[in-house]
């Protein structure tokens, strides 16, 4: 599975696209707004006041939350230009995600995003496609990066869990679709070495990338224990790969082929994030903090407060969310895997049912870390 050639959420606007089911990374947004304003701010002051300022969103994927960030960014620095009482900068603003991303509907929703600014100084949109794991722009051209819910998502399975023709056996995950407590510790143990690998390339490149005094503000999944196996947020995988297990109880999936499933995702720590910057040494981390988003923001968020007004219980209703949510980030990962026969509604509907039982009683909310960085 090459998962830079193919990897991308659901596309379209439908019922189970990306566009329909990103309202928690929405919220997300919403959360680590305030960090992202203040950087924004800084990398404009310490960069000497650009005429044109160049900001990159890595990850924008498509629909309601594509031009979010960097909407934000923008009215962040014309707001303190009106303090300074200066003119503000024309923006260039990068918007990157992998090639199989529907950029197309990124921008046919531009006309809208310009027309949204009225009076506003210039800004011009354009699509980079490519990984973020590797060079996406000129040495020295960009002033800010923000990136939300993608640098979780590392650029391969981890390869030490990867059967290759002769090469000696790898670790098994034998039932299992990520990181779990029932794991070997060579699961771990893989999983973290892919993502140091990851993110010491993902920093590397941006620091050739961003100027001096530039900043990158990261928000994405994170646990709040040091230990992988006691991650909060084991359980989307766990129910994902009991839904899978019971479909292969039933002949309607291989056992193998989810043995040799593992999720190309990770969630650090933050203080093992902190080392990995430490230890790259390209970037001085300026803040970063925890904080959970959940659903039950969501129903604060959202107009029609947080009382079950359709009458469906609260469990089942997160539930609901939950494995649409996941549907429309996996399910094309999970069909280059697992082959057109596996029956994804039969899959997701197990799925919710798993769901809707664990949050009978576990909360709804995920760890997320915001950190901001200021390139030396
Ligand atoms: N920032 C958006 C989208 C998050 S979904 C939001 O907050 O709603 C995660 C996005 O990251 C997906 O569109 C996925 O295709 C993209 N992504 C994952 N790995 C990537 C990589 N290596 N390079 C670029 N984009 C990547």
């Amino acid at each position: 599975m090459d998962l830079k050639k193919y990897f991308h959420m659901n596309s379209g606007a439908g019922k189970n696209s990306y566009a329909s089911n990103s309202k928690i990374q929405g919220l997300i947004i919403c959360k680590s707004q305030s960090v992202r304003r203040e950087a924004a701010v800084e990398a404009y002051l310490g960069t000497g006041w650009p005429a044109t300022m160049s900001v990159a969103d890595l990850g924008c994927s498509s629909g309601p939350t594509a031009l979010l960030e960097v909407e934000d960014i923008m009215e962040a620095i014309e707001r303190e230009c009106v303090e300074l009482r200066r003119q503000p900068p024309e923006f260039n603003l990068l918007l990157n995600d992998l090639y199989g991303n529907d950029f197309n509907a990124v921008f046919r929703s531009l006309p809208e995003f310009y027309s949204r600014r009225p009076g506003k100084g210039l800004c011009f949109v354009t699509g980079v496609p490519g990984t973020f794991y590797g060079r996406l722009f000129a040495a020295k051209s960009l002033h800010l990066v923000c990136s939300s819910s993608s640098l979780h998502w590392l650029s391969q399975m981890p390869e030490e869990l990867q059967q290759k023709e002769g090469s000696p056996a790898a670790c098994v995950n034998k039932g299992k679709v990520f990181i779990s407590a029932g794991s070997p510790p060579c699961v771990a143990e893989a999983y973290r070495k892919q993502f140091h690998r990851d993110f010491t390339t993902f920093l590397r490149c941006r620091a050739e990338e961003i100027v001096r005094g530039g900043l990158m503000v990261l928000a994405f999944m994170s646990r709040k224990n040091r230990e992988a196996a006691m991650m909060e947020d084991l359980y989307i995988w766990e129910l994902l790969a009991d839904a899978l297990n019971a479909m292969a109880s039933e002949n309607l999936v291989a056992q193998e082929r989810i043995d040799s499933f593992n999720a190309p995702f990770y969630a650090p720590s933050l203080e093992e994030l902190e080392e990995e910057i430490e230890g790259e040494g390209s970037f001085c981390i300026r803040s970063s903090d925890h904080f959970g988003a959940g659903w039950d923001d969501d129903d604060l968020y959202s107009a029609t407060g947080g009382a079950a007004a359709d009458g469906v219980i609260r469990p089942v209703r997160y539930a609901v969310r939950m494995e649409k949510g996941v549907r429309a980030v996996a399910e094309w990962m999970l069909r280059s895997h697992f082959g057109e026969g596996l029956a994804m509604d039969d899959l997701f509907c197990r799925y919710g049912e798993l769901l809707a039982k664990h949050y009978a009683d576990h909360e709804a909310a995920m760890t997320n870390v915001v950190i901001a960085l200021v390139r030396n």
